[in-house]
């Protein structure tokens, strides 16, 4: 089968090329199967949440971690979305998280516990898209599935020189890809992609004189493999504003509040928030107060303005301090206490800065 007559790439040819390599190559890493041992489907389909813009040296810890801490999905399963969200603390992205744990109840309750092998029954699970179900079927199943990743989008663009910019030239490459269904070994195949796209394909300095796929790589013979894919456009990420309540009550607790449970850091613990909108807030304004905690007689402004960027957009949050003793619907914790609570970076870093700023009550 060809993968592409315009181009001329044969299948056959690059399967054996990229499995022959991956025997001698490929990565060790914790989640994956030793050659010869069948892939724990847990194992993969946690690897794959946890790997979703995350790096691999970074994820090696926590898989660790959870796989010690809740060995099997019913082991998961029985935790409490807290003890998840804590043991995730530094990942980011707590939707992830929570899909994890709801996905691990799902898989008990309807599945008994078993990942299922079928990509379409894959994506009906909570926290797993197109790609995780691809990958979850290839690698731990060896489905005849291909999952298109970042490292598999570059790998393509450059074998086949396509010059459409991200990210348009996903779609191009999912088409060629329905093509290329690999005869065998589908999770190695798949995973032999991952490993050429994360140690000899890279981002910016392809090792093409060590690639086994050189000779039939496309943007490698017009010499413009390194610039592919071609970036998007770019376009300036939006500002946000917001105001962070830091209270303290008379024995010198902050307090927290539970996140609502849908948007941005959904059920997450921090400090009491405003509305993250795209106008700055006025701190003596009504609207501003009425999503300040109860009870508190005068507010003043904290002189820093913390800086934190998300995926989608820059937040800048300025803190107002306040003191109280009002009981409130959020939880009081010592500054000791602080780091045992399920903290996303952002609310980690407010409370650094206000604590490093000695601008607060808190005796000094
Ligand atoms: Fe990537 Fe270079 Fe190999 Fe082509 S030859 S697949 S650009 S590393």
């Amino acid at each position: 089968m060809v993968l592409s007559r315009r181009k001329g790439i044969n299948i056959n040819i690059l399967e054996k090329k990229l499995l022959r390599w991956y025997d001698t190559y490929q990565r060790t890493l914790p989640w994956r199967a030793v050659p010869g041992y069948a892939p724990n489907p847990y194992h993969v389909w946690l690897s794959e949440i946890m790997l979703q813009q995350t790096t691999v040296a970074t994820v090696k810890d926590y898989f660790s971690r959870f796989v010690t801490r809740w060995p099997r999905i019913e082991d998961l399963a029985e935790a409490t979305l807290d003890e998840v969200f804590h043991a995730w603390q530094g990942l980011g992205y707590y939707s992830r998280a929570r899909n994890l744990y709801k996905c691990a109840q799902v898989l008990v309750r309807d599945f008994k516990g078993i990942l299922p092998q079928d990509e379409q029954t894959l994506l009906t699970l909570p926290g797993v898209g197109p790609y995780t179900a691809a990958a979850i079927a290839a690698i731990a199943y060896d489905q005849p599935t291909v999952p298109v990743d970042g490292n598999i989008v570059r790998v393509f663009a450059r074998l086949l020189a396509l010059h459409t910019p991200l990210p348009a030239i996903k779609q191009e490459i999912q088409a060629h890809v329905k093509q290329m269904i690999p005869s065998q070994r589908s999770g190695d195949f798949a995973q032999s992609l991952m490993d050429l796209g994360a140690t000899i394909c890279r981002p910016r300095k392809p090792s093409c004189e060590t690639c086994p796929l050189q000779t039939i790589c496309q943007g490698y013979a017009l010499g413009i493999a390194a610039q592919l894919p071609y970036p998007a456009p770019k376009g300036a990420k939006p500002h946000r504003y917001g105001i962070a309540f830091w209270v303290e009550n008379s024995t010198q607790e902050i307090l927290l509040e539970k996140r609502p449970s849908k948007g941005l850091l959904a059920g997450l613990i921090g400090l009491p928030t405003t509305l993250w909108r795209e106008q700055p807030w006025d701190l003596d304004s009504n609207e501003a107060i009425s999503y300040a905690p109860k009870g508190v007689k005068t507010w003043e402004q904290v002189p820093i303005t913390v800086r934190h960027t998300f995926t989608h957009f820059h937040l800048e949050l300025r803190i107002a301090k306040g003191r109280t003793n009002t009981p409130q619907n959020g939880l009081w914790s010592s500054l000791e206490n602080l780091k045992t609570h399920a903290l996303p970076t952002v609310m980690k870093k407010v409370i650094r800065e206000a604590i490093d700023s000695s601008h607060l009550y808190l005796p000094k």
